[in-house]
């Protein structure tokens, strides 16, 4: 249960003034999420000073000023049209004009009345020597003079919502934040690093007093991102200890079925993929509970590491599951295991979304009795009635598509099943800390021999003519070719290259031979498209980033990226790594729109000069860090409401440590500390770290 203290922030932002039910689907929008506490998570992008109060005969051009005037004179233009000026004075003998266009004059009146005293607030131009304010921010009777007179916080906004609806809704949000929170942070580390307590910082982050609270290495960023990093890592960490205490089996074949299928296999294992055996094999045969990740570069050769892995489940009698994150994958990972399954004698079985009614009966039937071995299939593994007869060991692939929930959810599925989570995007330390927490990782940091570098250049769109001749000659000297479209149909950005008006460009050169594959395909036409370019049907295929992930079609060896500009360098990694996998020389062509922006031009540049997926990742991070929006934001990536990876990673090497400590010293979270520990969880969200706990 969440501790009431929260209640208040996690009411629905409804409850503040101002958000109607019209208003709320868009505020909520614009500030993640519809409880109040996604309010607070939305900071301030920049500040408005309106302490400025200079006589007027001071005022410099461009200034923004918060001063008491008096109101002389209206003046309104010949036609409704014209703008109003009004004109009005300081004691400094200067005047100031505010200038209105399209305001009634009864309205103008109204609210500026000649003789009064108003108080107004806005930046001011000077105009043939004498300041002028254009609809000014504020007006307003004397006594709002010190309310306004400070620093306003501006924050980034959305279509249809006021800045000063959502300042006054804000001020509601800021309302609630508790008087009494539990403090949660080590004393010593708050006194050292000058930080306050969440209540007063949060109230501080909303509300700047110079440029440099704005700036995420404040102490007052610094306190809120380390406690988002905290509230991750300390729930990563207690699933895992949670998970740990479970006791797992020891499993530890007799190795005859994996003897079979090295003697199958036409190649000997590298030593890296040796190397990770060994340390999944000892993970296996120990009693405690294997979670590890195994890392490796796309073409690293991780499904036969896999294979071999799930076999010495096998090996005991015990069952295996690989899963993916698509359908394209989960049937190509058959593909490849099944004929050396085979060779072992071992049955194994495909189960997918597209599995329906009695095929599908059938295929469970077998899987509870225990008549299949190693069953691969997509997130079809999750449903209720799958059931193992004895699920030992699962592995799955790409993991940071699915959550922590998810892995849990399949573990349940067995007695304790082993975990092996493989990813073909090399994580930089500090993301693979916050996705995994300290997860065991091995990683295929060897490419398997004979593999040619690939040639990767970049070339403007505007020569796609010549382009399509290059492609055109390798086609004609036997070359497979992906050609890659960032979206399929015009949609929302409509100058994105539709995959489908590409294609029938194409066809113009190579007719039948250029095929089509885009997300919204039926899985079978999907297939067979897929097939065809695998086999001999197809010489070009078209296709949007589904081809993203695990495809495997050795003969391809050319690949053509348009808008690689707007991917991210992650995916750009992943695309390229389709190619080059065969022993043939392959070319990548990264094609861009112009103009290019600078971070984009700095990847296209680290994909030129590196195939070295984990300094890819690291770049990645780091070019991350400029606020590029398109193309970087990756599925999976955990979502930050207040840190930056790119920016705070200190913080998190610090959380991790700190994590770590509490729940050596307090695995249970009972001390006064733990308790306010258990609100930081639930503050973020975290609280599947909590639901590990005995309640208390
Ligand atoms: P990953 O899943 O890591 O992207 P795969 O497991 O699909 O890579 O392997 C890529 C290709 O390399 C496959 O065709 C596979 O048969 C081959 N391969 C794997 N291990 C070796 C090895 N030790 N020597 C030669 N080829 C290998
Ligand atoms: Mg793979």
């Amino acid at each position: 249960m969440r501790p009431y203290v929260l209640n208040d922030l996690f009411t629905d932002i409804r409850t503040l003034p101002g958000i109607g039910p019209k208003l709320a689907p868009l505020v909520e929008k614009l500030v993640g999420g519809p409880h109040v506490v996604d309010m607070l998570w939305h900071l301030p992008s920049g500040m408005i000073d309106r302490r400025n109060a200079p006589p007027l005969n001071e005022v410099r051009d461009g200034q923004v000023i918060t001063i008491l005037v008096r109101v002389l004179e209206h003046h309104s233009g010949p036609t409704p049209r014209s703008p109003t000026r009004i004109v009005c004075a300081d004691g400094s003998g200067a005047r100031l004009h505010l200038v209105y266009f399209h305001l009634k004059r009864k309205f103008l009146e109204t609210l500026l009345p000649i003789g009064s005293t108003r108080v107004v607030s806005g930046k001011v131009e000077l105009y043939r020597d004498e300041p002028q304010m254009t609809h000014p921010d504020h007006v307003g009777p004397p006594e709002d003079l010190d309310g306004l007179q400070r620093v306003e916080p501006v924050y980034p906004m959305t279509a249809g919502v006021q800045p000063r609806t959502l300042g006054k809704a804000m001020a509601g949000a800021l309302s609630r934040v508790p008087a009494e929170m539990p403090e949660w942070l080590d004393a010593t580390v708050m006194d050292r690093r000058h930080w306050s307590d969440w209540a007063s910082t949060i109230r501080a982050a909303h509300a700047p007093e110079d440029e440099e609270d704005l700036s995420p290495l404040s102490p007052i960023r610094q306190r809120l991102a380390y406690d988002e990093l905290l509230a991750n890592q300390l729930a990563l960490l207690l699933v895992r200890a949670s998970q740990k205490k479970l006791t797992g089996r020891g499993l530890q074949g007799d190795g005859r079925l994996r003897a079979k299928v090295l003697e199958a296999l036409p190649f000997s294992l590298t030593g890296a993929q040796e190397r990770s055996l060994e340390e999944i094999g000892a993970d296996m045969a120990a009693e405690s509970r294997m979670l590890r990740l195994l890392q490796g570069d796309v073409g690293s050769g991780k499904t036969v590491v896999a294979l071999l892995a799930m076999l010495n489940a096998v090996e005991t009698g015990a069952q295996a599951a690989l899963m993916a994150p698509t359908e394209i994958l989960a049937r190509q990972h058959l593909a490849t295991l099944e004929p050396l399954a085979a060779a072992a004698g071992v049955r194994m079985a495909l189960l997918t979304g597209r599995d329906k009614g009695k095929a599908r009966e059938a295929l469970l039937g077998e899987l509870q009795a225990g008549f299949i071995d190693i069953i691969v299939g997509t997130h079809a593994l999750f449903s209720e009635d799958v059931v193992f007869r004895d699920l030992a060991m699962a592995v799955i692939d790409e993991q940071h598509r699915f959550g922590v929930h998810q892995r849990l959810q399949l573990a349940a599925k067995g007695r304790h099943p082993d975990i092996l989570v493989m990813t073909a995007t090399p994580i930089p330390r500090t993301l693979s800390l916050t996705l995994y927490g300290d997860m065991d990782s091995s990683k295929l940091d060897e490419k398997p021999p004979g593999r040619k570098p690939v040639d990767t250049r970049s070339a403007s769109i505007q020569r796609l003519d010549e382009i399509v001749g290059a492609v055109r000659r390798k086609v004609d000297s036997g070359a497979k070719v992906y050609w890659v479209c960032p979206l399929v149909e015009e949609s929302e950005v409509s100058d994105l290259a539709a995959a489908e008006a590409r294609h029938a460009h194409l066809r113009e050169a190579f007719g039948d031979r250029v095929g089509l594959v885009h997300g919204k395909m039926k899985g079978a036409d999907k297939d067979a498209v897929m097939e065809a370019f695998a086999g001999t049907g197809l010489d070009v295929l078209v296709a949007t980033t589904v081809i993203e992930v695990g495809v495997n079609v050795p003969e391809a060896t050319v690949m053509v990226i348009e808008h690689a500009d707007r991917f991210g360098l992650a995916q750009l990694h992943q695309l390229r790594g389709r190619i080059g996998r065969g022993d043939k020389a392959s070319t990548c062509l990264l094609l861009f729109g112009e103009p290019v922006s600078e971070t984009a031009r700095a990847r296209l540049s680290i994909m030129k000069e590196t195939e070295d997926g984990f300094r890819i990742a690291e770049e990645d991070l780091r070019l991350r860090g400029g606020g590029e929006v398109l193309g970087t934001r990756q599925a999976g990536m955990p979502e930050f409401r207040v840190a930056d990876l790119a920016i705070h990673g200190e913080l998190l090497a610090m959380a991790r440590d700190d994590a770590r400590l509490i729940v050596d010293r307090d695995p249970n979270l009972d001390s006064e500390r733990g308790k306010a520990l258990r609100v930081l969880l639930y503050l973020f969200e975290r609280d599947e770290g909590v639901r590990t706990l005995r309640s208390g």
